[in-house]
């Protein structure tokens, strides 16, 4: 049975292979098997119902809030040759009678619908005269009270699957994890425990990084525009905070667009358009902006607050790297901003229970915003992967910045804070310090203090951020409400009596994500032409992915071009022409010589899919080029990523049984200092470690350590 389905993939789809999880749903679809599907955002739940849609006889109907989403759907599906269509309120009444009569005539293999058209006897009694093989259930979560998507008319699904006869194979597919979601969707639905598939949460291709203690305007300024041509997603918690922020981006000169409940529904529909059509590159926007988002593209995601659980959060960053190249997800995170998240929840209609799961939740994503330890490592526990490795590669992992001692400003603020007796917040706070000469100052008699213009040798945002910082770092406690007042903690005391230091990271370094690449850049042109002729979102033509395969592997001809991942038979008929020639122009242009295509090691960027479709994992990959005697600087050139990944990929082996010699990464010299330092500090943790060696001792010297000892 899955052969045929793996026929389908690849002359439909052009992949190789089924990434984790897929095929095992799709097994279990055809065999009739009514099944739960749990896939994180971007892991390709999509294919687990279209797949099947192909291979069975009768129609597939696809049940999704998301309207935005199924345009894009069926474009896709257009393109790909799999006869589809969607009927929802945003089409015509003319549309409507079309595409109804297209439905009972077995004009598609492939209906998406919302559940509010369960609503309408009409289109139930036409359900019932035609064949419904299965019915696939998008973001099946909406169904449950528990989940954070509750939609009511998702109750309606069950009322629809007890009126088709013969009864259709049912699959219900999210990406939220929760064991009370779980249960409901298997209870609503009637789903056996035995055919709940989750597959693994971790996305292989997403960098995690939480920034705090820096401005965050300029950092984010600073990444967008060593990023520049990424496309991006900046998620602010309100509107203002994305108006503001867009203002402050354009006036840059940065292509940014914005997405807020307070926009006309048409102008939000423009600034939608133009960013899936990359005429913009950022999009500044609340969580109102995303869910059905299909754009595989997105190279970051930004939150430039902290969302209100980890749920949120893993699905809006998620929506970085669906195509599998590396991409950024990060969460510039001020603890103050918490209060945002509380004050929605406390103002909200929920029962208490609902309200105190939900603080739960904001306290775990909170803890997220300050752990030290690997970020991917803590959200795959938050999704109930116990045996989650760490990753090698996110910003916790990776961190090697020096570390400043502040001891003595920190010293200034906290004094000044006891003698404005803990009444103020951040802002009065910094005007005092910084000596401003503000009415209300005055008007306290606060510039009799001695603290009073102490630290006027920094300005007042530079002295806010400081005080974020101490914040972030525990020093101070906010109290609730939108205007927190600053409170002094325990250790605060300590730092006050000169028993506790301070120490400051320096700012966070920013890459780039992807190198620059002048093949891709052409025909990531030359695919927004032919997009732009078809009027489709240019990641519909082809993936960056697919772009970076065939500007790294260079095919001659049709034949080849047919091996590049995402390029079926359908588009190698309407694309492959154009872009052989361009592909071919350009390596007569550069002199570039081509023998038969090969896939040489290292050289296809393949990365999420090749390491799910059980083809040589990245790591792998990795070690072999090591083996060859490459450094880990010559491997990343080679592979077109950052050392860090490289490093990565090297601590992944031991779990593979693959050998490293790990002296080579640890000077000799330094090995006593390190065992010294591990003796004090213990093994729970390594950034005590670090912070007990020089400099020049980084994170990846303590491992690769650390792995010789284990060896
Ligand atoms: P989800 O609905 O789970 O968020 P999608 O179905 O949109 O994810 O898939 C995410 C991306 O992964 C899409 O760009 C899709 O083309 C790609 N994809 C899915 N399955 C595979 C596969 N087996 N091999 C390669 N790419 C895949």
């Amino acid at each position: 049975m899955l052969t045929k389905a793996k026929g389908f993939l690849q002359s439909y789809f052009g992949f190789d292979e089924f990434r984790s999880g897929q095929d095992t749903i799709i097994q279990k679809v055809l065999e009739g098997k009514d099944t739960l599907g749990i896939m994180p955002t971007g892991g390709g739940k999509s294919l687990c119902y279209q797949i099947p849609g192909l291979s069975l006889r009768g129609i597939t109907i696809v049940i999704s809030p998301l309207i935005s989403l199924m345009k894009d759907q069926v474009d896709a599906l257009d393109k790909a040759g799999i006869p589809s269509t969607f009927i929802n309120s945003t089409i015509t009444g003319a549309e409507m009678r079309e595409r109804m009569s297209g439905l009972y005539n077995g004009k598609y293999k492939l209906v998406y619908i919302a559940p509010e058209r369960l609503e309408t006897d009409y289109f139930l009694r036409l359900l019932k005269e035609v064949h419904i093989s299965l019915v696939a259930i998008d973001e099946a979560h909406c169904i449950s009270q528990w989940g954070h998507d509750f939609r009511p008319s998702y109750l309606l699904i069950r009322k629809l699957i007890n009126r088709i006869n013969p009864k259709p194979t049912v699959l219900a597919l999210t990406a939220t994890a929760t064991p009370q979601v779980r249960e409901d969707i298997r209870q609503l639905l009637d789903i056996n425990a035995d055919n709940t598939i989750v597959t693994g949460f971790e996305r292989e291709n997403l960098h995690f990084h939480v920034v705090k203690g820096q401005d965050r305007d300029l950092f984010l300024i600073d990444y967008i525009r060593k990023n520049s041509g990424q496309a991006g997603i900046v998620y602010a918690a309100t509107r203002k905070e994305v108006e503001r922020l867009y203002q402050l981006l354009k006036a840059k000169g940065i292509a940014v667009g914005k997405y807020h409940a307070g926009l006309s529904e048409k102008n939000r529909g423009i600034y939608q358009e133009k960013f899936l059509y990359d005429d913009i590159d950022v999009m500044i926007a609340t969580n109102a902006f995303g869910m059905g988002i299909n754009k595989s593209n997105v190279r970051f995601v930004i939150h430039y607050q902290i969302p209100r659980n980890m749920e949120s959060y893993y699905q809006e960053a998620g929506r970085a790297g669906r195509d599998g190249e590396e991409s950024d997800c990060i969460l510039l995170f001020a603890p103050q901003d918490s209060h945002v998240q509380s004050f929605l929840i406390d103002q909200s209609e929920m029962d208490e229970q609902r309200k105190e799961n939900e603080f739960g939740k904001l306290r775990k994503m909170i803890a997220y915003g300050h752990t030290e330890s690997c970020l991917q490592q803590y959200i795959l526990y938050y999704f109930g992967e116990e045996n989650a490795p760490i990753c090698g590669k996110c910003g916790n992992c990776t961190d090697d910045r020096a570390q400043v001692d502040v001891t003595v400003d920190a010293q200034m603020v906290l004094s000044c804070i006891r003698r404005m007796n803990e009444k103020f917040g951040k802002t009065m706070i910094a005007k005092v310090l910084t000596g401003s000469s503000d009415q209300k100052i005055r008007s306290f008699g606060l510039d009799q203090l001695s603290t009073y213009g102490i630290m006027n040798n920094k300005t007042q945002k530079e002295t806010m951020e400081f005080i974020d910082f101490l914040t972030a770092e525990g020093y101070l406690r906010p109290t609730d409400g939108s205007y927190p007042i600053l409170m002094l903690t325990e250790i605060a005391g300590d730092v006050l009596r000169g028993k506790e230091k301070v120490m400051k990271k320096e700012n966070m370094r920013i890459t780039q994500i992807v190198e620059d690449n002048m093949l891709f850049e052409l025909l990531r042109k030359l695919r927004k032409e032919v997009a732009d002729g078809e009027n489709v979102p240019p990641y519909i033509i082809f993936s960056d992915v697919t772009l970076r395969e065939m500007s790294a592997l260079l095919p001659k001809n049709e034949a080849e071009l047919m091996q590049i991942k995402g390029v079926g038979e359908r588009k190698l008929e309407a694309y492959g022409p154009t872009f052989l020639k361009a592909i071919n122009q350009y390596c007569e242009e550069q002199g570039i010589a081509r023998t038969e295509m090969s896939f040489p090691i290292g050289q296809a960027p393949k990365k999420q899919s090749e390491r799910a479709s059980n083809k040589e994992p990245s790591h792998h990959i990795t070690h072999r080029l090591l083996e060859e005697g490459l450094s880990i600087a010559e491997i990343a050139t080679e592979r077109g990523v950052t050392e860090r990944t490289i490093e990565g990929h090297l601590l992944k082996c031991p779990d593979d049984g693959l050998e490293v010699d790990w002296s080579r990464f640890v000077p000799t010299e330094f090995e006593p200092s390190i065992q010294k330092a591990v003796e004090q500090a213990g093994l729970e943790r390594l950034t005590p470690i670090k912070e007990l060696l020089p400099e020049e001792i980084s994170f990846f010297m303590i491992r690769a350590y650390l792995e010789k000892q284990k060896a």
